[in-house]
């Protein structure tokens, strides 16, 4: 293994998932589903395969259908405009929407600042890109139980160089639930500006905001349609994780670098998903609704009871994750705890620590997904009772 990668290892969620699989454990950890989306989307997926499209290589840019239906979809709901033909990109998951972004628009030396603590991937492509990555860390606030996890904009203006490139921006956070405000919103777009930096938005839990929460594409603030790439993806809105099919909307210079390594990367994937993913993109709005709906029931079923079993819970606003604290049980060493888990009390977390530059600071957090049947949250939550 090179030294760009010597330092990453095996993704924590394989090795989570492979210790549920192997000691019959819930698993809260990897955060996929334990039901699939739509009926009529899978059926979809059927008839293309069976009429024969997308069998063959699809377009390099995805099928027109598909890129027509994210181009709409940006519109309907955030008012922004985008062509599908030079504006829109297909890509294999948010996954490689990440990584042919920053190898294709960041140069060796270059920093990059992404949230800390910050979904894994980053980490590691903002290596194979060459790139320094500098994170800005959100810290919990304890008299704030929803959403505790909060950006310091004044550190965050205060981490950028003459030699930053790029911010890498996660709203849903993953994976401490924060969803990024209109004010924090703004002041990251006046930032980009001022310093004229590129800004990639991971923003694959757009329809995961919960209660009061909304949520605001960095696109949509002045001067940023042009230096913004936004990532998005069927994985988490339609529960079809294995798909991958996910994508980006940015102006025609940024699609065409972002493409231009994305060729070299997988070319094109998921031909008669991206049929399926188009319809799934028109769905009425009384999906989405619902689909939050359930989710944030969901959310309740588990805070409720990881409170129950002694964890500080901060309830997120955003996400299907939620990042609990586990010193009231005694504990500082979430990566520890979270190995002996299974065997105690036959449940998989995922320990923040893995997400964070600073270990130490991401040390006492654990994250549990609530993408699960609610009886088998209450199962988890009675499992985890035993603990104390
Ligand atoms: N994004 C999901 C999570 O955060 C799964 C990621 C993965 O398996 N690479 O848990």
């Amino acid at each position: 293994l090179n030294r760009r990668l010597a330092e990453f290892g095996t993704t924590v969620f394989a090795e989570m998932s492979a210790l549920a699989v192997s000691t019959g454990s819930i698993n809260l950890g990897q955060g996929f589903p334990d039901t699939d989306g739509p009926e009529e989307i899978r059926e979809a997926a059927v008839r293309a395969l069976r009429d024969g499209r997308g069998n063959q290589y699809p377009p390099g840019p995805g099928i027109p259908e598909l890129r027509q239906a994210v181009a709409a979809h940006q519109l309907r709901r955030y008012g922004l405009s985008y062509d599908p033909d030079t504006e829109v990109l297909i890509t294999a998951g948010a996954t490689e929407a990440i990584a042919a972004a920053l190898l294709a628009l960041v140069e060796p030396g270059d920093e990059v600042i992404a949230l800390e603590p910050y979904y894994d991937s980053y980490a590691a492509c903002i290596a194979m890109a060459g790139g320094t990555r500098v994170p800005v860390t959100l810290r919990p606030h304890i008299e704030d139980e929803e959403a505790a996890f909060r950006l310091d904009l004044d550190e965050l203006r205060a981490t950028v160089t003459d030699r930053t490139r790029l911010l890498l921006i996660n709203t849903p956070h993953n994976p401490t639930g924060t969803v990024l405000t209109r004010e924090e919103l703004a002041a990251i777009a006046e930032l980009a500006v001022e310093r004229d930096l590129l800004v990639v938005t991971d923003e694959v839990y757009e329809h995961l905001v919960f209660d009061d929460a909304e949520h605001i594409p960095l696109a949509t603030f002045p001067g940023m349609r042009e230096r913004t790439v936004t990532i998005g993806s069927a994985g988490k809105t339609f529960s079809f994780t294995g798909w991958k099919v996910g994508w980006i909307t940015a102006s025609p210079g940024l699609v065409t670098a972002v493409r231009s390594a994305k060729q070299f990367l997988t070319y094109v994937s998921s031909g008669p998903f991206q049929y399926a993913v188009a319809e799934a993109l028109a769905l009425p709005e009384s999906y989405f609704t619902a689909f939050r709906e359930d989710m944030r029931a969901r959310r309740e079923v588990l805070a409720e009871g990881l409170a129950e079993a002694g964890f500080r819970v901060f309830r997120p606003a955003g996400t299907y994750f939620i990042t609990t604290d586990i010193r009231p049980l005694g504990e500082t060493d979430g990566y520890a705890f979270c190995r002996f888990l299974p065997d105690r009390a036959g449940v998989v977390a995922i320990p923040n620590a893995v997400f964070y530059d600073h270990r130490a600071e991401g040390a006492p957090f654990v994250r549990f997904a609530f993408c699960k049947q609610p009886t088998v949250l209450q199962e988890a939550a009675e499992r985890l009772k035993a603990l104390a």
